[in-house]
């Protein structure tokens, strides 16, 4: 079988092109590398043990698309390629729009055009929104008009799809050469706290007076590996699928923590505190999200298996190794 991978030399995308690899599957990444490095394609052939075959093409770009169908033959598809901050989406709607939504129109149509059927796509728990049930940030709303385009081009064709609803996907690959790039503009927590943790400086914790045991938000944290490995049972699922589907699944370890939870875990590993200020909330984050993970268990037989623990050592060793052999 060969997949291709949008978006596979980025965090998750390329953490997931080796579980594929390790499977025997082969894949053909499609990136235009805006996001990332060609030094994460020499990683992961050496961690793969094989080179892994690239394409560098804009996922909106349909016309160089469809030359990458039509030199392959794909089985599936798994779709990461987008722009993910919450906070330049706001400065750049146009551009989030353009990316994320352009980049799934055009490989939908490259996939119907060269008949591939089988689709796992990247979405996120911004779906859910806030309180309300109101999208926050124009990143958001690409992920959630996403999954509307999906379900109605399920209903028109003979598309088999699953929405991958990610939390907080963090930590790093056990061998610390991989991991989540720190000076792309990346604002999750994890890597703001390794950062702090390994090299100093100034760690900010935004929203002291939620309603939560500290008052800090609440996020499900779930191991990057993780989140890969669901999406290998989310292409055996779409793929055993005998007519057009959509699905979603949230995945996340069902445990809720605390900004300071993650900020005491990584002092337990250190064996010293780090320095963090307390500043007001950041208009849209919501109080506490928390999966269900229920179904990815019942339909995908998935369920996270990697702990806090384990996310934070490897989110520490990943940082070490960039900082002394990357920047
Ligand atoms: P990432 O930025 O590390 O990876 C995205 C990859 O896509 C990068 O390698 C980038 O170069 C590439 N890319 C961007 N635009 C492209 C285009 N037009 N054409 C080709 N390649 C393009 O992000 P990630 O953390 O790996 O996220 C992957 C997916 O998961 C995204 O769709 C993101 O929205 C979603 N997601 C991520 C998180 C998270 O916290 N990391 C949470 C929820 C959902």
């Amino acid at each position: 079988m060969t997949v291709l991978v949008t978006g596979g030399a980025g965090y998750i995308g390329s953490h997931t092109v080796l579980e594929l690899a390790s499977v025997g599957t082969d894949v053909v990444i499609a990136d235009d590398l805006s996001r990332s490095d060609a030094r994460v394609l020499e990683t992961m052939a050496k961690i793969a043990g094989r080179p892994v075959e690239f394409a560098r093409i804009d996922v909106t770009d349909e016309r160089a698309l469809s030359a990458l169908f039509a030199s392959h033959r794909f089985e599936a598809v798994v779709h990461f390629a987008a722009r993910k901050s919450v906070a330049e989406s706001h400065d750049e709607p146009l551009a989030y729009y353009r990316t994320n939504l352009g980049a799934l129109f055009s490989l939908l149509a490259c996939m119907r055009r060269h008949d591939v059927s089988s689709l796992v796509f990247s979405s996120s728990a911004a779906v859910y929104g806030d309180v309300d049930g109101l999208t926050t940030s124009p990143y958001a709303r690409t992920k959630r008009m996403g999954e509307d385009v999906l379900a109605d081009v399920v209903r028109a064709s003979g598309l088999r799809a699953v929405a991958l609803r990610y939390f907080n996907p963090c930590g790093a690959h056990e061998s610390a050469q991989l991991g989540e790039l720190p000076d792309r503009g990346t604002t999750n927590l994890m890597p703001a706290v390794a950062r702090a943790a390994v090299e100093g400086g100034p760690l900010r914790v935004f929203g002291t007076d939620y309603e939560t045991p500290d008052g800090t938000a609440m996020r499900d944290y779930v191991h990057v590996v993780d989140v890969a490995r669901a999406h290998l049972a989310a292409l055996a699922r779409v793929r055993a699928s005998a007519s057009s589907t959509f699905e979603t699944f949230d995945l996340g370890t069902g445990i809720s923590r605390t900004v300071l939870d993650v900020i005491r875990a990584f002092e337990a590993r250190i064996g010293r505190p780090i320095a963090h200020s307390l500043e007001p909330r950041r208009a849209g984050d919501v109080p506490r999200l928390v999966a269900n993970g229920e179904r990815a268990r019942l339909l995908l037989g998935w369920g996270a298996s990697l702990d806090l623990d384990a996310m934070v050592d490897s989110s520490l060793r990943w940082h070490e190794h960039w900082r002394d052999h990357w920047r």
